[in-house]
């Protein structure tokens, strides 16, 4: 699915290290465990020696970084990155991290999240003289960070991040220090941790877990982390208006075994099943996940309304990209090979199936059919998250409206199309309470924006102007 679906935004993976004496394969573990963040892409930059090597392909961290390539790469510290999809086209040059040297320094940069200015200050540089190597947002800061001169690189960070407006957690590398930050409204997870002596950052602390390193704790909105070989320092960059953390972070994207803010993936996932058994109780013989995603929503619906938990669908785990086919006839077909239902769960029983979000509606409609066909006698579609009606500026694939299913129909129109015998989303409300976050205010520091059309920043990309219009 995830190659299939097209959007000019991209949800990407972060993972960098100070102070290790393998810091390659370390990185190399961090990325692997981040590989659902991002499958078009991935590379990574490493100091070494005084100077900064790029080493860096399309595809995955498997295809990119083969036994031969990670032979030849070794440093003390490593910025590394996994990306999804598209900011401006694909290609070579839009891999990350990029890679700077100017004649007075070197510096490598990653990037998760996405812009919204990024037109806006790109036409302003470009007026001034700079050249853009990439077409992807996060160029903007380096040359922002160029044109602040000869000052410290702190200073000129934080004066290059006081111009963005969006979504972003930074890795910046230079060959003596690593910059971390984060956008003002804390928009993405970032974790830092400590492996030995050194330390670690990634977008989702399953990746600490991964190599070995303990959890600190969690980057905050507007920070800025300075880490050397003295150690590591903080400061704000930027006052906290609005901690506005991912809501889809928790339903969809980040893995179950991570933590954001202290709470469990897979546990806030569970709650929201069980939310949903609140909100909606159906008359069913059996609850099934729509894998893997929908899995542990429909793990807590089944606890919660005491309807048994079974295995209705089945992922094939051998289908790889390739089976991504360009006509429609094959992708059916790919579809069928990597979800089967199982015939002897489902035969004559009233089918509970939950899955995390509907966008365009094309995996439930294609599912419900299946279920059907393996002799399901009735469909019920439970969602573990509310219609997502409004498009994401902040780096999730669902920018365009147009392709937004629940934008344009009514729950009743979905559930027609999607052929269910019903279809339920949870409530904002029911979504919040139920990931439970401890933060003070309605949305508990939670970026609902996709549900509920209030963004946390100011708006300002011609697709945001476009659909204001709309
Ligand atoms: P749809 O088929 O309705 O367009 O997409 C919903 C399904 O795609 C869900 O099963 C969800 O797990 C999966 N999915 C893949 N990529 C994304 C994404 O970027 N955002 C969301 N919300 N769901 C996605
Ligand atoms: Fe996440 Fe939705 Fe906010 Fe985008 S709009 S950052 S997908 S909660
Ligand atoms: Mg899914």
């Amino acid at each position: 699915m995830l190659a299939e679906l097209k959007g000019l935004n991209e949800e990407c993976g972060l993972f960098g290290i100070w102070g290790h004496p393998d810091a390659a394969q370390v990185t190399y573990y961090g990325l692997h465990s981040l590989q659902h963040r991002g499958q078009e892409g991935t590379g990574m930059v490493l100091a070494q020696d005084g100077k900064l090597i790029s080493s860096k392909g399309e595809g995955l961290v498997t295809e990119v970084f083969t036994e031969e390539k990670m032979q030849n790469l070794s440093g003390n510290a490593a910025i590394g990155h996994v990306r999804y999809t598209t900011a401006g086209g694909g290609g070579y040059e839009n891999v990350q991290p990029l890679l700077f040297n100017f004649q007075s320094e070197s510096m490598a940069m990653a990037h998760n999240g996405n812009i919204v200015n990024a037109d806006q200050l790109k036409a302003q540089l470009e007026g001034q003289g700079s050249i853009f190597h990439s077409t992807s947002d996060t160029e903007v800061l380096a040359h922002l960070i160029r044109k602040g001169g000869f000052s410290e690189l702190k200073q000129r960070i934080t004066n290059g991040l006081s111009s963005l407006k969006g979504a972003y957690a930074y890795l910046i590398m230079t060959d003596s220090e690593m910059f971390v930050a984060m956008d003002p409204n804390g928009l993405r997870p970032l974790s830092l941790g400590m492996l030995g002596d050194a330390y670690v950052v990634a977008s989702e602390t399953c990746a600490l877990d991964i190599v070995g390193a303990e959890f600190l704790r969690d980057i905050e909105p507007g920070e800025l982390l300075v880490i050397n070989d003295e150690g590591i320092t903080s400061e704000r960059f930027a006052t906290c208006s609005q901690r506005s953390m991912c809501t889809m972070e928790y339903v969809y994207f980040s893995r179950p075994d991570s933590n954001i803010d202290g709470i469990n993936v897979h546990t806030a996932r569970k709650n929201l099943g069980k939310q949903l058994a609140v909100e909606k109780l159906i008359e069913a013989d059996v609850v099934t996940g729509v894998p893997d995603s929908g899995n542990s929503a429909a793990i807590g619906y089944a606890e919660a309304s005491g309807i048994p938990y079974e295995m209705g669908l089945l992922k094939n785990r051998y289908v790889g990209r390739t089976f991504i086919q360009p006509s429609q006839s094959l992708r059916e077909q790919g579809v069928k090979m990597k979800l089967s239902p199982v015939r002897g769960v489902v035969e004559g029983k009233r089918v509970v199936m939950v899955d995390d979000s509907i966008v365009r509606g094309t995996t439930s409609k294609r599912i419900v059919r299946m279920l059907k066909e393996a002799g399901a006698t009735e469909v019920h579609v439970l969602i573990s998250s509310p219609p997502i009606k409004n498009p994401c500026f902040y780096g999730i694939d669902t920018s365009d409206k147009e392709e937004l299913i629940a934008a344009k129909k009514s729950v009743e129109e979905i559930r027609e199309l999607i052929g269910a015998d019903s279809l339920t989303f949870l409530s904002v409300e029911g979504t919040v309470e139920a990931i439970g976050r401890q933060f003070e205010g309605e949305n508990r520091g939670q970026c609902l924006a996709c549900f509920n059309g209030k963004y946390p920043t100011e708006i300002f990309s011609d697709q945001e102007i476009d659909f204001i219009k709309s």
